[in-house]
């Protein structure tokens, strides 16, 4: 689901669970699926903000954290990032998180899938469908830098 469709589809899960849906909602939604990856509510808040100059950090950060109660964004808590970012793709997928430039990248694998399904199997743990990994290194371009920094 992309886009407007997306868009239409948070909107409707908000409404369903109460919140009606007001232009100010709409920007939050539409801003965070325009925004794609891991926005922070910094990010959000900054685009929206060009629409409605006048909104406040709580109605964006309200949205943000009902769009999460109900499941519909997920949660990423990255080790030594200030603040919080969020996932809107909760197909599992590995975040892969640089630790020099703080960039998030997505990966897509069969392999997570066979492995969840073995943690279930070895757990008896009920996994979360829309389980994502978290892991740390350093992109390809940092990789470069920190080989120039080695040269010197
Ligand atoms: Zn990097
Ligand atoms: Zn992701």
């Amino acid at each position: 689901m992309y886009g407007r469709q997306k868009i239409k589809f948070l909107l409707s899960q908000l409404e369903a669970a109460g919140r009606r849906s007001t232009p100010q909602r709409h920007a939050v939604c539409q801003a965070l699926v325009e925004h794609g990856g891991h926005p922070t509510v910094a990010d959000v808040f900054e685009r929206v903000r060009a629409i409605f100059p006048m909104i406040s950090q709580a109605t964006v950060y309200n949205t943000i954290d009902t769009l999460q109660e109900l499941g519909l964004i997920q949660q990423l808590d990255i080790a030594n990032h200030e603040h919080t970012h969020y996932d809107l793709d909760l197909r599992p997928h590995i975040n892969i998180v640089c630790t020099r430039c703080g960039i998030i990248t997505d990966l897509y694998t069969e392999s997570l899938h066979i492995l969840l399904t073995q943690v279930s199997q070895h757990s008896s743990y009920r996994i979360d469908p829309h389980s994502s990994l978290l892991v740390y290194g350093l992109c390809p371009a940092c990789q470069r830098v920190t080989e120039w920094d080695r040269v010197d």
